[in-house]
Formats: structure tokens, sequence, C-alpha cells
């Protein structure tokens, strides 16, 4: 018995892993994700883990999906398009603003060296922290709090992403990027719709600024955030 419904299991990680591997393959690269870094790491980590168990069978439909809170696991397309954005080549020092599920930070984690991520919700914080302990990504750090002040005790970092959208580029983050370091981000007047924004850090006081999509982001809420 014991036996069989290891089976059982394991079968379920190998179907999941097809339908992965389809969806990089139908809904990332064959959409313009090229970077090899991104797409493995893209085949590797097992979304369906990081999604309330009734909405497992949807992991690989490439939307957002519900992760309570009012939150959103972002569209692995998006995931995968900011990570790009970010121009990983390995072993960096990389911040998340917006755990959510811990999703996009177990994918950055098989690229950087180590990734830091904050999550101003705590349920969702405490979640994601197990999850991703429970899942052996030893080299995710996750805090509680607002990410829109990033996380300077372990600044500067080479990268930063921000998973939900605000009405500015934040002042802290981008104190926080080191020099040649690349910020990415939603930004927009409206709560709901934003450009995606690259700041890359040219020296210790310039920074140069390109749009690089529009996208559909959760508010950023917090102090250099939205109010509510
Ligand atoms: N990267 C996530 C997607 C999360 S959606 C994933 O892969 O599942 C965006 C998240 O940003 C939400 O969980 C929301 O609570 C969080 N958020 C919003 N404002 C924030 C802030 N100021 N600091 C930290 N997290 C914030």
């Amino acid at each position: 018995m014991a036996f069989a419904s290891r089976k059982g299991h394991s079968g379920d990680a190998d179907s999941f892993a097809a339908l992965r591997n389809e969806m990089v393959d139908r809904d990332i690269a064959a959409r313009g994700v090229r970077d090899e870094c991104v797409l493995r790491a893209m085949r590797k980590v097992p979304r369906e883990l990081f999604l309330p168990e009734g909405l497992r069978e949807f992991a690989y439909e490439d939307s957002p999906l519900p992760i309570g809170a009012d939150q959103t696991i972002s569209q692995p397309y998006i995931v995968a398009f900011m990570a790009e954005a970010m121009m990983l080549t390995g072993g960096e020092r990389v911040l998340e603003i917006g755990a959510g599920s811990g999703y996009a930070a177990a994918v950055l984690s098989e690229i950087a060296a180590q990734v830091y991520t904050v999550e101003r919700v705590r349920k969702l914080a405490t979640q994601a922290a197990a999850k991703l302990r429970e899942l052996g990504y030893g080299n995710v750090h996750l805090l509680h709090g607002d990410g829109t002040k990033g996380w300077p005790e372990h600044a500067p970092y080479d990268a930063i992403v921000v998973a939900a959208g605000g009405p500015q580029v934040p002042e802290s983050l981008k104190e926080q990027l080191k020099i040649g370091g690349r910020l990415v981000i939603p930004v927009g007047i409206d709560q709901r719709v934003q450009e995606l924004v690259r700041v890359l850090r040219v020296s210790s006081n310039e920074y140069q600024r390109e749009n690089i999509g529009d996208v559909r982001f959760v508010p950023l809420i917090g102090e250099e955030g939205w109010t509510t």
C-alpha cells in the first residue's frame, strides 16, 4: 500500500514536470524569453507546490492565480520576463519585494547565489518561508515588513525586482543597488496598470531608466508606495 501511494506521488510529479516543460516552450521561450539561465530555472521550480491545493491543476496555464489575502502568484511568463530583465548570469545577490507565495524567489534562487525577499502580509510571509524551507531553498531569506524600504542590512544588490506596482520608484531601492545593478519595477499612477521600468545604476548618483513593457500587478503598499 505504502509503495503504491509513493508511486502515485512520483507519477504526479512527473506529469507536472511534463506540463511545466510544455509551458516553458509554449508560453515563455516561444514568446521571446531567450535567457538560458531563466529558462532552466523555470523548467525546474515546481509552481504547483506554491499554489493552494485546489488550484494545482492550473499551475501550468500561464496565468496569475489567487494565493489568499487578496494577492496573486504572478503569471509565469511575467516571472521569466522580469528575471531576464534583471540580466543575471549566476552568483548574484538579489532582492525581491513581494514574496507572495515564494515562487518567484525560488526561480531566482536557481540562478542567483543569495535571494532576499520581503513580504508585507504576515500570513503570506509565514507560508512562503515554510514552503521554501520544506522544498530546500536554503539560499532564500525572507523578511516580513515593508519592502519599499528595501532590506538595507544585506545591501548592496546586483539586482532588485519588485512584484507589485507603485506610484514611483522608491529611493530606498535605488540606494540599495550596486553600481551597475538593475532594478525592475512596475510603475504607474493607476493602482492596477503599470509600465515595467528598468533602472540601471550608472554611478553613485546617476541612474538610467527605460520602459520595457506594460504590466498589471497588485499595488505596492508602503511608505514609498501607495498608502492603502
Ligand atoms: N512574487 C510573488 C508574487 C506576489 S504578488 C509570487 O511569486 O508569488 C505581490 C506581493 O507583494 C503580494 O504578496 C503583496 O502582499 C506584496 N506587497 C505589496 N506591497 C508590499 C511591500 N511594500 N513590501 C513587501 N511586499 C509587498
